[in-house]
């Protein structure tokens, strides 16, 4: 079957993506040719982003984190919009994402689990405050709340567990799922890329551009940009 067919066959479509998702609005993924972990940095790049690195080296970890993860300007693209006309017409019943950029609801996407969380919403580790992307990206340094706390994003950096309501629904839609097109992910960072084995319907879609470990699994495995494999795909 092709993908259209697929989608034409399908009523309850989970989409599960990751940074690649985003590379076609101009936001760097890790792994991919232009990718994070081919840029050279004085660290890699799930050290500068993990807790401890975040509690030890805190301007290092902005520094990082407003240059390459809060990138200026960009806007959904094709994949990101039509997800969200999909789930208008009743097809698709959630986003799954890996990504932190928010650009699935700026799409039209209502339905987004943000597994890793979100660089638009940031919180004081002391009262509780919170404070938008803005914020951040205006702030030098360490970010600091009213009160003197550090003001942290709301991303799960590695060492620290998934939030456990936006896992239980994630879970929940795929396991519901008739067909899961898994896109734009490496499949490599755990615990999320194993949400994919909770799914038992009917069709499994991958498209990514470079192989990953779930093609000879999946029904048709697409070797493709997915913006440019999406656009064209008729939501009803
Ligand atoms: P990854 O970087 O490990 O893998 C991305 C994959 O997408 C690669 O296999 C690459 O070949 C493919 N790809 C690149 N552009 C593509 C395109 N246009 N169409 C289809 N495929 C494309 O990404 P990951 O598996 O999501 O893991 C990286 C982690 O880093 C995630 O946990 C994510 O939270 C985080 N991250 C997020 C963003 C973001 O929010 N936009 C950006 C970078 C990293």
């Amino acid at each position: 079957m092709t993908l259209q067919e697929i989608i034409d066959d399908s009523s309850r479509i989970v989409f599960f993506g990751g940074a690649g998702v985003s590379t076609e609005s101009g936001i760097s993924d890790f792994r991919g040719v232009d990718g994070l972990y081919r840029q050279k940095y004085k660290y890699p790049p799930e050290v500068m982003l993990s807790r401890s690195f975040f509690d030890r080296q805190p301007e290092e970890f902005f520094a990082f984190y407003r240059d390459k993860l809060l990138v200026d300007g960009v806007k959904p693209n094709a994949a990101h919009y039509k997800l969200a006309e999909l789930e208008r017409a009743g097809k698709l019943i959630c986003v799954v994402t890996q990504n932190i950029d928010g650009l699935h609801q700026d799409a039209g996407s209502v339905n987004v689990a943000e597994l890793h969380g979100s660089v638009r919403r940031n919180y004081c580790m002391k009262c509780g405050r919170s404070y938008d992307k803005e914020f951040i990206k205006n702030s030098t340094g360490v970010p600091r709340c009213a009160c003197g706390g550090i003001v942290k994003p709301d991303v799960v950096l590695y060492e620290e567990p998934l939030d456990s309501d936006t896992t239980d629904r994630a879970l929940d839609a795929i396991a519901r799922a008739d067909t899961l097109i898994v896109a734009g992910t490496s499949l490599t960072v755990y615990p999320a890329a194993g949400f994919v084995s909770a799914f038992g319907g009917r069709h499994l879609v991958l498209i990514n551009l470079t192989p990953t470990a779930l093609d000879s699994r999946a029904e048709l495995a697409i070797h493709a940009k997915a913006g440019e494999t999406l656009k064209d795909i008729k939501a009803d």
